[in-house]
């Protein structure tokens, strides 16, 4: 077992080293290379995140493998490569697609995403989890990411490789992403391991709004203190670097990301119509049931001043005899 993890991490390995490769020194690559070009990842960001190119033949890994005398079997159970559907034998599990590789907490290679250049589904493949790769317990970048999270104490949370790299050369580089899956309670506890405090800054669309608005729990329960970043127009982060360059998004994204409290009372007031009588009245119950779980008295008050100024018909007294209510019967 041991024997086996260490050659399938030296394959891993290879295989990040021959995607690169390809990328940088080869007709196929060139292709490759202008597209990220166009979605303005350049060259240096390349070297920094090793990012490569799996071409469109159907054995080029499998082939390399063979001749440096890696057990195909065990490349095929570690993920790496695919059998063949039949007749026996390998074929390479990615192809024309960029291959961002994935690193475990020490830099070591043991998945990769993989994103088609062209309209094969899926947009992204990742690496199946093997005994190398559990993606519950990982998130894209640490090991990068790392030394600016314990320095800063702050870790930015994203959804995509693309945007911790875009992000990256815009100067966070306390950017990590988890990897097509929600986050797990042991994500938020492999972040507050290295930083105190999180923030959210996944895509403005509804999918991400509503991906925030469930990783906020499990973040606090593990000890975070997280903070939301809003995008606007449904743009995800790498979409608003393009657009509107690296400093804005640090000074209108980052920088003003808003407390927790704050984002879940913006993001449930969409679902009331606030014009309404009744529907206000609603919302109001519903915001002073969440803010009656914070934990500390003067952030309870805090909140539920902020909703009172802002809905001036409803007073702030009646607001926490409410709130003490929910509070007795908890
Ligand atoms: P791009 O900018 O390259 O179009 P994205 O990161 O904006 O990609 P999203 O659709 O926002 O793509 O997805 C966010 C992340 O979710 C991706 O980076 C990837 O890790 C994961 N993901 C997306 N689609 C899939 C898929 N079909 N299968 C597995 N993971 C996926
Ligand atoms: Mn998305
Ligand atoms: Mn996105
Ligand atoms: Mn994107």
């Amino acid at each position: 077992q041991q024997r086996e993890k260490a050659d399938l991490l030296k394959a891993y390995d290879f295989a990040a080293k021959l995607y690169h490769f390809i990328l940088n020194n080869t007709d196929q690559g060139k292709a490759a290379k202008s597209y990220l070009v166009s979605r303005g990842i350049s060259d240096k960001l390349i070297e920094t995140f090793q990012i490569g190119y799996a071409p469109a033949m159907w054995d080029t890994l499998v082939q390399q493998l063979e001749k440096r005398g890696f057990s195909l079997p065990l490349m095929e159970r570690g993920g790496l490569i695919s059998a063949r559907h039949e007749g026996g034998g390998y074929v390479d599990k990615f192809r024309e697609r960029i291959m961002f590789p994935i690193y475990d907490a020490t830099g070591k290679t043991i998945a990769f995403g993989g994103r088609s250049t062209g309209d094969a589904q899926p947009k992204y493949l990742n690496s199946p989890e093997s005994f190398l790769f559990n993606k519950s317990r990982t998130v894209y970048n640490l090991h990068q990411a790392r030394p600016h999270m314990r320095k800063t104490q702050q870790v930015v949370l994203f959804e995509g490789y693309v945007d911790v790299i875009k992000a990256w050369e815009a100067g966070v580089s306390n950017g990590v992403a988890t990897m097509g899956t929600a986050l797990t309670k042991e994500h938020a506890a492999l972040l507050n391991r290295n930083a105190d405090k999180v923030v959210i800054c996944y895509d403005g669309d509804n999918a991400g709004q509503s991906a925030a608005f469930k990783s906020i729990p499990i973040l606090e329960e593990a000890g975070c203190q997280v903070t939301v970043a809003m995008l606007p127009d449904g743009k995800d982060p790498d979409e608003y670097v393009s657009t509107y360059g690296f400093d804005r998004f640090v000074r209108e994204i980052i920088e003003p990301a808003v407390p927790s409290m704050k984002y879940k009372l913006l993001y449930i007031r969409k679902n009331f119509k606030l014009h309404e009588e009744g529907d206000r009245l609603r919302y109001l119950q519903t915001a002073v049931r969440m803010i009656a779980d914070l934990a500390s008295t003067m952030e309870r008050d805090h909140y539920l001043k902020q909703l009172a100024s802002e809905f001036p018909d409803s007073s702030y007294e009646s607001m926490k005899l409410d709130m003490h209510e929910i509070l007795l019967q908890s």
